[in-house]
């Protein structure tokens, strides 16, 4: 499933229907500000075609994998995160996901500790 998704918050993120922080966008992605952040600086990227987690997103031929790291890295690079961060794929149930259009969380501006919770 690839089409906008009408029951999606982050496809009508996407399509501007939903209000967001966007810090980035190219061909293939959009990047926008977590509305709950876990860190200073704490961005999803999502693929602009709907696919539901990453299991999905990397079963596609679009190269969207690909797209969501270039474009975090980009962001990281311009929000000065010169000293490190993360980059999460929560993926289905166990994983922590909760909204499934598939996003890269980037997390930054402090010390990330491990394991995670
Ligand atoms: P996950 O638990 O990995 O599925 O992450 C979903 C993320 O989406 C959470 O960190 C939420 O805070 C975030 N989120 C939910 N609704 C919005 C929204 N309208 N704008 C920005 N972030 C959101």
């Amino acid at each position: 499933m690839t089409d906008a998704a009408s029951d999606c918050l982050f496809c009508r993120i996407v399509a501007g229907e939903v209000p967001a922080e966007i810090v980035h966008t190219d061909d293939h992605t959009v990047a926008f500000r977590d509305i709950a952040p876990q860190a200073p600086t704490h961005v999803l990227v999502i693929p602009r075609a709907h696919h539901r987690d990453a299991a999905a997103l990397s079963a596609s031929t679009d190269g969207g994998v690909d797209a969501l790291v270039r474009a975090a890295v980009k962001v990281a690079e311009a929000e000065g995160l010169g000293d490190g961060y993360r980059l999460v794929l929560n993926t289905g149930q166990d994983g922590g996901q909760t909204v499934f259009h598939v996003h890269l969380h980037l997390l930054g501006g402090r010390a990330m500790t491990w394991p995670p919770g």
